[in-house]
């Protein structure tokens, strides 16, 4: 394929999609530097609900050197001008634009076999992951490309040779390759993450369902948003791709086992160190808790999990239960209660109201799940087969791709092999019994690794010990009660606020978990360097380095106009015995310590001293401004620590330092412009002795908001 300028369309607009209801076949193009690539069609893609083709991939293999050298030369760059908060606005801003299109992605979902509740999990869950880590670039990420891992820690006895970690984007370009069954949750929970870090990346998704994911960007593409080159989309085999990665690569996999292996052992992923991500087959297990009877709500609870986890994208989840284990007297009835909600399981069309199960991916996928079944067989019986009961509601289905749910049963669960070793990724579980809790723990951890496990009990003592053995071997783990029941997310959704990933079989990967997914993709770094060196290197000020004194008072400046290092040294007070009995008198507070002259002397500080409380208040004392100003509240304190004793006659100050500042962007209807400013306070004795050290936490309007004169009520005080 040649892809000069002129065989390349962009799509400024939302383009026109044949949606599958047309009959159109849409014929999927690989978008490589912002434009979508001509070329001929190539295989088709078979709906797996109807007995369509609704798309065909592309011919040619996408042209690799082309799209590494658009992320490498424009996406990079173009990333690197904005920091966090810029890219958590487009993040934000993507959200919305998708969440207005959903609909488009719903009609196309359809035909990945699954129902709504289905693509609500991966069209909705995908976006609201974009929204997660909009939020936590507004919360947790500085203002700034830097991320610092702070604090500072002194190298030297007086203070000049200091050393901390930061974290940069990493220089290259990030490959997220997916599995079939989330083409828009897939795409989207790398994508986020990897862009907030300021990586640009290539998408390139499973075959089966691409086209879902095509549609996905085409919508991207048409916001307008993202800078070009910060998303590409390949389609289709990876041709020479991995061969031209280098050292500042990542590498982000989720698939099977085997093509995990293929892929992290190229030599050229060796050879150049890329980092690579895997997140693989998975036999996630869940435990009824020893004390569980049949009729109480963790049994009840149990029942339903496994049945919605085995027929949610017809078990086509990662995170699906595939081992169920419960006390061996509870084998039968076990069987029973899931056979018998299973049995209303009802397959086929997902546009029916009496439909609740839709079709596996493609038919390639149902022979595979079936040959796994067989292997399975090897250990287990079949305890539940709807077989012919299964019949596919509604007309002209892709009849290839529908099966029931299977359930299996294995009666010695210790002997067995393949029930510990083949995960058969469809509607597909097996119950086996255990002998007490411990043996329980063993069956799990012979999955060798997986994403998540799932106990059912009410009972703390069991909660603790099963979490406790099982956390080396698991990614997650949720224990479900009645207590958790009205707002549990249950056994299978990972979140984005969570870690998703687990050792061993299950890939040895993490994805997810917040800033943990955004640090992924950067490089951390160890910096040694003076204090002053160090605040102009990470932003921060750090103690030590030369601070601003200005006449105005730090709390007069509105967020623009205060720099960090602006600085407040204050008067001085000394604390008298009055000052501990007022105090004593207005917080309640006589602990000993302060009122007890004896008990004082007997202790380590040999007399009586002031609350620390009181010195934490006497310091806002000290440094608040009290006219209404910018600062608007102040909303917590951080590292607090009292380091020293301050006693009756003591004399203490405080220094006020303007430490570290958060362009607020995010904001609700009516809400003041702000930004977070976090203050360094330092409170000393007359001997220069640090007494209290803590960072408080402030909103700080902005000059439009100081300007307009108007005043916001604060959320808590100023001081
Ligand atoms: P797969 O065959 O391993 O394919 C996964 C991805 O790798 C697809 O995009 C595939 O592209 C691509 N791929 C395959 N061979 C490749 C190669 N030689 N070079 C570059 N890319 C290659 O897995 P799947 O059948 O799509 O997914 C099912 C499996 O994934 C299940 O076993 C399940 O356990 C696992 N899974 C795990 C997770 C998790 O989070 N742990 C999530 C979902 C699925 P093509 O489609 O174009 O071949």
């Amino acid at each position: 394929m040649t892809t000069n300028a002129s065989q390349h369309t962009s799509s400024p607009s939302i383009p026109f999609l044949p949606l599958p209801e047309t009959g159109v076949r849409h014929r999927m193009q690989h978008w490589i530097g912002g434009h979508w690539l001509d070329c001929d069609e190539g295989a088709p893609i078979a709906s797996a609900m109807l007995d369509v083709e609704v798309a065909s991939l592309p011919a040619s293999i996408a042209p690799m050197e082309e799209a590494v050298h658009a992320a490498r030369l424009h996406g990079r760059s173009a990333l690197g001008q904005l920091d966090f908060a810029r890219r958590g606005q487009m993040l934000r801003a993507l959200a919305k634009h998708l969440l207005e299109h959903k609909e488009i992605l719903y009609a196309w979902s359809f035909h990945t076999g699954a129902t709504r509740k289905d693509s609500w999990i991966d069209i909705e869950g995908g976006i609201a992951t974009l929204s997660a880590y909009a939020a936590l670039a507004a919360s947790e990420l500085p203002s700034g490309r830097i991320l610092h891992e702070g604090p500072p820690i002194a190298l030297g006895k007086q203070g000049h040779w200091m050393g901390t970690h930061i974290l940069v984007p990493r220089e290259g370009v990030a490959v997220h390759i997916n599995a079939f069954n989330f083409p828009v949750w897939g795409l989207l929970e790398k994508f986020a993450p990897c862009f907030l870090a300021g990586m640009p990346c290539v998408a390139k998704p499973a075959s089966a369902t691409a086209y879902l994911s095509e549609v996905l960007v085409r919508l991207i593409d048409a916001s307008q948003i993202l800078p070009r080159g910060s998303l590409q989309l390949i389609l289709g085999p990876t041709g020479d791709l991995l061969d031209r990665l280098c050292e500042g690569d990542v590498v982000t996999f989720t698939g099977s086992a085997d093509t995990a292996l293929r892929l992290r052992s190229h030599p050229n992923i060796l050879r150049r160190s890329v980092v690579f991500n895997a997140e693989a087959d998975s036999l996630n297990s869940a435990i009824l808790g020893p004390d569980v009877e049949p009729g109480t709500a963790e049994w009840d609870l149990m029942v339903r999990e496994v049945v919605r986890e085995m027929t949610v994208k017809a078990g086509q989840k990662c995170t699906a239960i595939r081992r169920v284990m419960v006390p061996r007297k509870h084998l039968d009835a076990m069987t029973q209660a899931l056979s018998a909600r299973l049995a209303a399981v009802r397959i086929g069309d997902s546009r029916l109201a009496e439909v609740t199960m839709g079709a596996l991916a493609s038919a390639a996928q149902r022979e595979d799940v079936a040959s796994q079944i067989a292997r399975l067989r090897d250990d287990c019986e079949l305890a539940f087969d709807a077989g012919a009961g299964a019949s596919p509601l509604g007309e002209g289905l892709n009849l290839g791709a529908m099966m029931g749910p299977v359930l299996l049963r294995c009666a010695q669960p210790d002997a067995a092999s393949t029930l510990h070793a083949v995960e058969a990724f469809g509607p597909v579980s097996t119950l086996m019994p255990y002998e007490d809790l411990d043996h329980a723990l063993a069956l799990a951890a012979r999955g060798c690794g997986s994403l998540v496990a799932s106990l059912y009990s009410h009972n703390t003592r069991d909660a603790a010990r099963a979490v406790e053995a099982m956390a080396a071997w698991h990614g997650r783990l949720a224990v479900i009660d009645r207590d958790a029941a009205s707002e549990s997310t249950g056994h299978g959704s990972p979140l984005p606020m969570l870690k998703h990933g687990g050792p061993g079989r299950a890939g040895g990967g993490e994805e997810l978990g917040g800033l943990r997914a955004v640090k992924s993709y950067m490089q951390r770094a160890a910096v040694q360097a003076s204090p002053r060196i160090m605040a102009a290197i990470t932003g921060e000020y750090v103690r030590g380095a030369p601070v601003i004194d200005s006449e105005l008072h730090p709390f007069r400046r509105t967020f623009e106009d205060l720099h960090v290092g602006h600085s407040l040294l204050t008067h001085r007070r000394t604390v008298t015995e009055a000052d501990i009995v007022a105090f004593g008198g207005i917080s309640g507070d006589y602990f000993y310590m302060h009122f007890d002259e004896e008990a004082a002397r007997a202790s380590p500080f040999g007399k009586r001293i002031a609350h620390g409380y009181f010195v934490l208040s006497a310091a806002a004392g000290l440094f608040v401004h009290p006219s209404p100003g910018p600062v608007l509240a102040n909303y917590g304190v951080d590292t607090l620590r009292f380091v020293k004793p301050v006693a009756i006659g003591d004399t203490i100050q405080a220094r006020l330092t303007c430490k570290r500042k958060i362009d607020k962007t995010s904001r609700k209807p009516g809400e003041a412009a702000q930004g977070v400013v976090a203050w360094d306070v330092q409170v000393s004795n007359q001997h220069g002795e640090l007494v209290a050290s803590y960072d408080i936490l402030t909103l700080v309007s902005k000059r439009e908001q100081a300007s307009a004169g108007q005043t916001t009520h604060p959320v808590g005080s100023t001081s």
